[in-house]
């Protein structure tokens, strides 16, 4: 079983490893935050999670709970998943907790330490594809032709969450809600694995990753 929790800051570079991990694992990558907008892409969230989500405060530990045990049961994640945004609150990582200790699984939880400067740098930089759903930024990888994706040429986008009052309600919801999680996973005796990843590029942070794990499948792929 192969159960990873991503943990980080936004900005910290969870959605760009869980991709590297779910291509290396082949369990699914479970991101609440895109299930959470394609619930409101296709009409199905309730207004309440969109405004909140508009602000960049966190969504009721009752919703993204459910959510998550919802994908969490589908048949893709019996071999395992990675969580990326998932536990973001004391209640969340106990509900997660109890969830995984009833099955008898044994999580490991990643922790991107990354720097709150290059934070700030890496969340006003962003910017995205509107269709294919591409990251870039414009410091660290800007696109081939100036906002235009390199995939489809689809003209770039700022991402709603990503304008600048939002990013900051974003990083204050994450000191005063998130950050703590980390130490109660801690202090519970839960696998942590913590990783510096505010200066390396996207590759050398995955190896580090990889290394931390002792990831076997990650290293035989010659990453
Ligand atoms: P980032 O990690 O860059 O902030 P995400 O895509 O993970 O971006 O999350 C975007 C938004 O979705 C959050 O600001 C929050 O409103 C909501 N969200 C995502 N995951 C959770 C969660 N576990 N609990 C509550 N809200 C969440």
């Amino acid at each position: 079983m192969k159960a990873i929790v991503l943990f980080g800051s936004p900005g910290s570079g969870k959605g760009t490893q869980a991709k590297l991990l779910t291509q290396c694992l082949d369990v699914p990558h479970i991101s609440t935050g895109d299930m959470l907008r394609d619930r409101i892409r296709r009409g199905v969230a309730r207004s309440a999670v969109v405004a909140v989500m508009q602000t960049g405060a966190l969504v009721s530990d009752e919703v993204v709970n459910g959510l998550v045990e919802e994908r969490l049961t589908q048949p893709d994640a019996t071999e395992g998943f990675i969580l990326d945004g998932y536990p973001r609150t004391q209640a969340q990582a106990d509900h997660l907790c109890r969830w995984l200790d009833g099955r008898g699984i044994r999580e490991v939880v990643i922790y991107l330490a990354v720097d709150y400067n290059v934070v700030i740098a890496r969340l006003t930089g962003r910017r995205q594809c509107p269709r294919c759903g591409t990251l870039y930024n414009i410091v660290s990888k800007p696109p081939r032709e100036d906002m235009l994706c390199d995939l489809d040429g689809e003209t770039l986008v700022i991402r709603e969450d990503d304008r600048e009052s939002v990013i900051r309600e974003r990083l204050e919801a994450y000191e005063r809600q998130t950050r703590p999680v980390l130490e109660f996973l801690h202090s519970a005796g839960r696998r942590v694995i913590e990783v510096d990843a505010s200066t390396d590029p996207p590759d050398k942070v995955f190896q580090k990753i990889c290394r931390a794990m002792e990831c076997n499948d990650c290293s035989e792929d010659g990453r």
